[in-house]
């Protein structure tokens, strides 16, 4: 949540809207940590509209294909959908020739692969790992793990805003659960 990877989404939709090519962004409803529900939003305020799926069924995406006859397909957050279904939805979207740009976490707090981002990894032509510098004082290492303060609890997600999480290299990473 902090390497910038919605600035990244943000800034190909812009360049597909440049192109005059027919672009949609769709994101899992439960992320509505910016308090809009129908858009993506990078940090410096770039915005995009985004049609917002059940996170337990990702095949709404293939019937927002349908309906909306897209030739290119934006996805944010994919770590909180799941793996095999999502993997099956996207491999059938890139099948009929529409290109899919998907970002999503590597790693829950517990640092264990998360949702569906590595099976999306799995099949991906091109593949960016972004990272975030490291939040503990003085260490400026490759942020690749997202820690969780204790009081955010148990559950795999949570949502919540910045205030809840730290990007954290390997040696400073900690897994709080009380
Ligand atoms: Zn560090």
């Amino acid at each position: 949540m902090f390497s910038g990877k919605t600035n990244v989404l943000v800034a190909r939709y812009q360049e597909y809207l440049d192109w005059g090519i027919r672009v949609i962004v769709i994101k899992p409803r439960l992320d509505t940590r910016y308090g809009a529900t129908s858009e993506i939003c990078s940090h410096d305020n770039g915005r995009a509209p985004a049609f917002l799926i059940d996170e337990t069924n990702p095949r709404e995406m293939r019937e927002l294909v349908n309906q909306k006859g897209p030739a290119a397909v934006i996805i944010d957050e994919v770590q909180f959908l799941p793996g095999e279904a999502t993997r099956e939805v996207i491999t059938w979207i890139l099948g009929v020739g529409i290109d899919v740009t998907a970002a999503g976490l590597n790693y829950n707090f517990r640092r264990e692969p998360f949702g569906a981002t590595p099976f999306l990894e799995s099949i991906a032509d091109v593949h960016q790992r972004l990272v975030a510098r490291c939040a503990q004082p003085e260490c400026d290492m490759p942020a690749i793990y997202t820690e969780r303060l204790a009081i955010a609890g148990t559950k795999e997600i949570v949502v919540a805003g910045a205030e809840l999480y730290l990007p954290k290299c390997a040696a400073h990473h900690q897994i709080n659960v009380e």
